[in-house]
């Protein structure tokens, strides 16, 4: 049953945390929060928000089917999230839904609050988005006199589950150690990286670290083979050798030769960090890089890449990014 936003306004909104955007991240990263918040305090109120109402009603029905005592409910609409609590976590797709909760609808509903409850307001955002947009939104939330901290997130949907997330800081000392507390519940390492956009600015740079060296493993690899190397050989040489790196030691695309691990290269590239998300990540860091004019020519080459392998290949949109070594295997004629 949905709640009405008078009820939603009558929830202590010091004890209460909203949660906007429960899909593959949100859900977990929610899940953890939320148990562990009733943990510490069974009195806490808990609200959660999605576009797809279904799913947050499924989010709380599996949760109260766990914790058959917590106070939850399920907002219609990110404007009800806002009013009913203090602190308020969103976890999007990218820039034009984080434009669209905060200054549609977050900082409008926030701006009718009386003044103290405005700035007892703390808002957290783990999308990984355009770094000057996040900027701005902050801007927006400090300016009517709330916190705010981005904290994008990395270690996938799996660190999500297992609560290992780290998160990368971008905010205020103030808004950060406020955040920080509520960041341990979902994750290991919390790392303050600066101010606001400070969070996202280092996300973007290991993001595009990664997906260049994804793509250059499966090179090496697709190379070593048509050389007459076994790819268990040669992944065992990299990775103990200066070529060595996560995308070769524990994402090898190639199934089968990283003895003991199981990679999603062994499950037809199913879990791990799709490539469309990759491709989102890499047109971020380009896109940033010729706003400040800092050359990325590996960076580029590997966003059309991701986007090749995708338009010829559109199911890998939906697999783990080292699926590239499949695209390129088509390419070979393999
Ligand atoms: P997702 O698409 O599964 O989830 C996003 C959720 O937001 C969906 O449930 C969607 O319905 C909801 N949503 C969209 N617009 C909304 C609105 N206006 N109001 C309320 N809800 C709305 O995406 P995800 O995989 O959970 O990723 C979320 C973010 O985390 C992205 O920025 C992504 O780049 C980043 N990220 C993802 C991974 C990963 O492995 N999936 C890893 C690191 C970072």
């Amino acid at each position: 049953m949905h709640p009405s936003l008078r009820c939603l306004q009558r929830l202590p909104r010091a004890k209460s945390t909203s949660f906007i955007g429960l899909g593959r991240m949100g859900s977990e990263m929610a899940y953890n929060l939320f148990s562990k918040q009733f943990a510490k305090a069974p009195d806490s109120q808990f609200v959660v928000c999605d576009a797809v109402p279904e799913s947050a009603q499924a989010f709380r029905d599996n949760f109260l089917s766990n914790f058959p005592g917590a106070n939850m409910e399920v907002a219609h609409t990110p404007v009800q999230a806002a009013v009913a609590s203090r602190t308020i976590v969103t976890m999007l797709p990218s820039s034009p839904h984080v434009k669209e909760v905060y200054s549609g609808s977050i900082i409008p509903s926030l701006q009718k609050l009386p003044s103290e409850d405005i700035t007892q307001t703390l808002c957290i955002d783990s999308t990984t988005l355009d770094v000057d947009v996040a900027r701005a939104v902050a801007s927006e939330i400090n300016a009517i006199g709330a916190l705010m901290v981005d904290a994008p997130v990395s270690g996938g949907v799996a660190g999500a589950k297992a609560g290992t997330l780290s998160f990368l800081v971008g905010g205020t000392e103030q808004s950060f150690k406020l955040s920080e507390q509520i960041l341990a519940s979902m994750g290991q390492r919390i790392i303050h990286c600066g101010p606001s956009g400070a969070g996202l600015g280092a996300k973007i740079c290991n993001n595009l670290a990664l997906g260049v060296q994804q793509i250059v493993i499966a090179e090496a690899m697709l190379l070593g083979q048509k050389l007459g190397l076994d790819p268990s050989v040669l992944a065992a040489v990299i990775n103990s050798s200066t070529g060595g790196c996560w995308a070769s030691s524990v994402n090898n695309p190639v199934p089968g030769c990283l003895p003991g691990k199981s990679p999603p290269s062994e499950r037809d590239y199913q879990g791990g960090f799709v490539t469309a998300l990759m491709l989102k990540d890499m047109g971020l860091a380009t896109e940033i890089g010729k706003k400040h004019k800092c050359p990325l020519p590996l960076g580029e080459a590997a966003e059309s890449v991701y986007a090749e392998s995708i338009r010829t290949k559109p199911d890998l949109a939906a697999k783990d990014f080292s699926s590239v070594y499949k695209y390129l295997k088509g390419r070979a004629g393999q």
